[in-house]
């Protein structure tokens, strides 16, 4: 049986995921390029024009807070990514660790997770975790824009 890692959300296909994905990265100008010189400054400041706010959170202040364990963080009334300012800062130099915490919460406000009551006496599948579809969309993008594909599993939400 599946153990879900976070909300059971409506179930998505990953092939819906991947085009999910790869529109965002498209409307948002995130290219692919080869080669050394990805900034994604401009991609990630843009999202504020559509009311997504992203918000570097200083270091000290992320790790003394309850987040010490966690990478990133989304809150859907607010419509705002939190993530250690030094997160922020390597996902606009193109680091891809700190680009895919960064594209895992995009994913949870692209997807449109919210919580959810959902009482269902037939078992979950991973194409209903929240995280799973995060995760999802967070690896698809980066292989849109030409990062290796890499499994890691990190605990955010
Ligand atoms: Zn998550």
């Amino acid at each position: 049986m599946y153990q879900l890692r976070g909300q059971r959300v409506e179930a998505l296909s990953e092939e819906h995921i991947r085009r999910t994905a790869m529109s965002f990265c498209n409307f948002f100008g995130m290219k692919p390029t080869k080669g050394r010189n990805k900034r994604y400054d401009k991609s990630l400041e843009k999202l504020s024009s559509y009311g997504i706010t992203i918000n570097p959170v200083d270091d000290a202040e992320w790790s003394a807070a309850l987040h010490g364990l966690i990478s990133g963080h989304y809150d859907p009334q607010s419509a705002t990514i939190s993530v250690p300012e030094h997160i922020y800062l390597e996902a606009c130099a193109g680091d891809r660790i700190a680009l895919s915490v960064v594209l895992h919460e995009i994913g949870h406000m692209v997807l449109g997770h919210q919580p959810l009551m959902h009482f269902s006496s037939v078992p979950a599948t991973e194409n209903e975790d929240a995280e799973w579809q995060a995760d999802a969309f967070a690896e698809h993008a980066l292989k849109f824009l030409g990062y290796d594909s890499m499994q890691l599993s990190f605990e955010f939400y």
